[in-house]
């Protein structure tokens, strides 16, 4: 892997000299680990929906459920691992200990599991079971906390982790809220993949938004390579990461769809790199999500639902020949039970005659 310190203008502090970076490397005929399976994912056109949806421009969805441990957070959790291990922070015989909403925590889990150290991930209640189960089978140690606690609540899986972590000798917290390789990890890697798919040439990119990194992190490559590129962020109705802050007023409270939106600004996230934030609810996002399995046949979670239809609402003002990409976190593996399912659609009132009617037409 070419790794190199090199003047940069990372997230976590423009113009320094002191963070490695890595050019992204093509993947190897033969994989010294499952490990070497992330990145390199698939960017495709969205035609049948953009069709439906009577766009003019092109859509482009870059499909991060492919990487190894089927998300997007496969990426940072790997590379911040792997710099903890370059800078003698993570010794074998080591506890990693992480506070996520799920998919840091898979992505650390695998390699943990690959690599050989104890994993102990902290997970807000809201989380689907199924990203349970999947930790559990790469040997993670799950704690639960509730949904409710506020980010700096000693209940909260941020203050949880914190505690455990003085209590656990030889532990680690490797902290995708903070670490500059969080973003790092996508101006290395998810937005020089983008940008080499796209020919340097993009209009618009609408991306979502938790710790912030992946936003964060390609847009700010992005911005540098192709300046006149309009960053949209998406945040669920219930957060607070928008801006102007009058966007989040209308709060709903507790919301279904999961990974993105927080109650506190992450220090990953860069927000003077985003041009307009579009806020998202449920329904749509997963509605959106069915859509995208049952027209592309895109196998997604619920945030990819968010993101393409925020990039519908963006890109109706862009005419013909202009190109949008937006990212597609996860896949449905995590939601199998949740808005996969009709009957839990159904009691949420998620699903109803008209939209029945709609999927029905869409399936013919
Ligand atoms: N979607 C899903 C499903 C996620 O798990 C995450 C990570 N929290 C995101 C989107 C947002 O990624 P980031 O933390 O880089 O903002």
């Amino acid at each position: 892997m070419a790794d190199h310190v090199m003047s940069c203008s990372c997230a976590a502090a423009p113009g320094c000299m002191v963070h490695r970076h890595r050019e992204p490397q093509p993947e190897p005929a033969v994989l010294d680990s499952i490990l070497d399976h992330i990145g390199n994912t698939p960017l495709v056109r969205l035609s049948r929906i953009a069709a439906a949806e009577g766009l003019q421009c092109e859509l482009l969805a870059k499909c991060e459920y492919f990487n190894a441990g089927g998300s997007v957070k496969d990426r940072i959790a790997r590379r911040i691992l792997e710099e903890a291990e370059v800078d003698g922070r993570l010794t074998p015989g080591a506890t990693v200990i992480e506070a996520t909403s799920g998919n840091t925590g898979i992505g650390l889990a695998l390699a943990c599991a690959v690599k050989g150290y104890r994993c102990i991930i902290t997970l807000p209640e809201k989380m689907s079971q199924e990203k349970v189960d999947v930790l559990r089978a790469l040997g993670a140690q799950i704690i639960r906390t509730p949904t409710e606690a506020a980010w700096d609540s000693p209940e909260s899986h941020i203050s949880v982790a914190k505690r455990l972590h003085k209590e656990i000798p030889n532990s680690i917290i490797l902290g995708q809220y903070d670490s500059p390789y969080n973003p790092i990890a996508h101006y290395d890697g998810t937005a020089e993949e983008i940008l080499r798919s796209c020919d340097g040439r993009l209009d618009m990119l609408v991306v979502g938004a938790g710790t912030g990194g992946t936003l964060s992190g390609i847009a700010r490559k992005i911005k540098e390579r192709c300046p006149t590129c309009v960053v949209v962020g998406v945040d669920p109705v219930g957060s607070i990461l928008a801006q102007p802050e009058s966007l989040n007023q209308a709060t709903s409270g507790m919301y279904y769809v999961e990974g993105i939106g927080y109650d506190f600004i992450p220090d990953t996230l860069d927000r003077s790199l985003v041009d307009r934030w579009i806020k998202i609810t449920d329904k749509p996002s997963f509605t959106m999500a069915r859509r995208l399995i049952r027209l592309e046949g895109l196998l997604c979670g619920g945030s990819s639902g968010g993101a393409v239809w925020a990039a519908v609402q963006a890109a109706r003002e862009l005419g013909p020949g202009k190109r949008v990409v937006t990212l597609l976190p996860d896949s449905v593996r995590n939601y199998m039970s949740r808005f996969l399912n009709d009957d839990w659609m159904k009691a949420r009132g998620f699903l109803d005659a008209d939209d029945e009617i709609r999927e029905q037409r869409e399936r013919n």
